[in-house]
């Protein structure tokens, strides 16, 4: 049996990881190109009207709206949506807090939905299950570049009239049947934060197919100023609130070039992502993620589990022993579902305030408790999360299969 390396045996890893540079000279032609544009603003210059040209091409949706971020994408795609004060929406508990800051800002109130822990993405009839007469939306979260079943999820909306805004920061070029998410919903929203698939720094995209859901979330993108139809947005009249998020030029300069590598970067991680659960799934107590057969993922990162009693170790001996190897992993997502950050079990969204549960239009009992999502906390005990990478090599995910058979055959052993 070899030693492992949390006991002073040798690290599985031996290599350095494998590196590569993100910008390059595309990058720089199309910020040197904007500059010499003399303006900055995504209206009168080409890049961001470029950039959301190039994207909505790709995925064959009619319309892209740039905002300035992931998180703005969503709230846009929220408020076209309409969401307001008084409704529910459903969201995924086991996210980032761009998924739900929409919402709240839009002083309507997060509802989750269970996670199937095969998957880790909601499912049709978790989000049925949560649905009252106050839905008015559904955020599905494509989570780590895998993706949710969007036939029974649009046919589970269309049932009870709710709005579907498919959350696919982390799944650029994810297939769903064959089909980009993104496309399924209503809206798309998508990240171009530096920690996603591609990157400007920060920004992000709103697909859709319907021309008013357009014209609503640019309005919206843009303080509700409808530059398409007034000469002087001061001229036009403004019925309701929406914020500033518009993208500028320097940011759609280096979206349109990183949009031209996204392609490359999704099917080199999923490539490397089949060899890592290829690699391992055969181990006792080692759970893969379940990608359907008919589903593509574009492993944001990368995410399995740990059946304690099958695997003879907890999940946080498993880590550990991984980490000494060499593998840098960590423990499920974060150390909390969503509903039990202090804002939502305190009811404190906004300081001060109960607002928006206390919200005389909503009156609704929202709960937020763990007793409602058993699948997201048995992945948050469960799952150990790799950032997995394009520029990893062969013999980086080699090494690390290497490292996880080494620690099972050892708890194997010790059984
Ligand atoms: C990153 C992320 C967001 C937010 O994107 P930002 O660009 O950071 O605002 C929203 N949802 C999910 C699932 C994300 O991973």
């Amino acid at each position: 049996m070899e030693q492992l390396a949390i006991f002073g045996g040798e690290k599985a890893k031996t290599t350095p990881w494998g590196t590569g540079k993100r910008f390059g000279d595309e990058e720089l032609q199309q910020l040197k190109e904007a500059l010499e544009q003399n303006t900055l603003f995504y209206f009168r210059g080409t890049k961001v009207n470029a950039m959301c040209d190039k994207f909505k091409k790709m995925y064959g949706a009619n319309y892209c709206v740039a905002t300035s971020s992931g998180t703005a994408a969503i709230h846009v795609a929220l408020g076209a949506a309409g969401v307001t004060e008084g409704d529910e929406v459903i969201v995924a508990p086991m996210t980032d807090m761009g998924s739900m800051i929409g919402i709240l800002f839009q002083n309507a109130i997060p509802v989750f939905a269970d996670l199937d822990p095969r998957t880790y993405i909601m499912t049709a009839e978790s989000i049925e299950k949560v649905i009252t007469d106050k839905t008015k939306a559904v955020v599905v979260v494509h989570l780590a570049g895998n993706c949710a079943e969007m036939d029974e999820i649009m046919e589970v909306a269309r049932k009870y009239n709710i709005k579907v805004i498919e959350d696919c920061a982390q799944a650029y070029e994810t297939f769903y049947k064959g089909k980009r998410v993104g496309t399924f919903g209503d809206f798309g929203c998508f990240s171009l934060n530096d920690f996603k698939h591609i990157s400007a720094g920060d920004g992000g995209m709103v697909l859709t197919n319907d021309e008013q859901n357009f014209y609503t979330a640019a309005k919206f993108a843009d303080k509700n100023y409808d530059r398409w139809n007034s000469r002087n947005v001061h001229d036009g009249q403004i019925d309701f609130i929406a914020p500033n998020y518009r993208m500028n030029e320097l940011t759609g300069a280096v979206g349109l070039a990183q949009i031209d590598r996204v392609e490359w970067i999704c099917s080199r991680r999923n490539e490397l992502g089949e060899r890592l659960s290829a690699g391992i799934r055969d181990l006792p107590g080692v759970l893969i993620p379940e990608i359907k057969p008919h589903n593509k993922s574009s492993y944001w990162f990368y995410m399995f589990r740990i059946d304690e009693a099958a695997a003879g170790v907890s999940r946080n001996d498993f880590a550990d022993a991984l980490v000494a190897e060499g593998i840098p992993v960590g423990r499920g997502y974060g150390l909390f579902c969503a509903y039990d950050y202090n804002f939502f079990r305190n009811r404190s969204a906004y300081q001060g305030t109960h607002a928006p549960f206390d919200s005389k239009y909503y009156g609704g009992n929202v709960t937020y408790s763990k007793e409602n999502c058993p699948g997201a906390e048995l992945i948050l005990k469960s799952a150990i999360s790799f950032n997995i990478n394009e520029f990893h090599t062969e013999q980086d995910i080699d090494e690390m299969i290497a490292a996880i058979r080494k620690v099972s055959a050892y708890y194997q052993s010790k059984k």
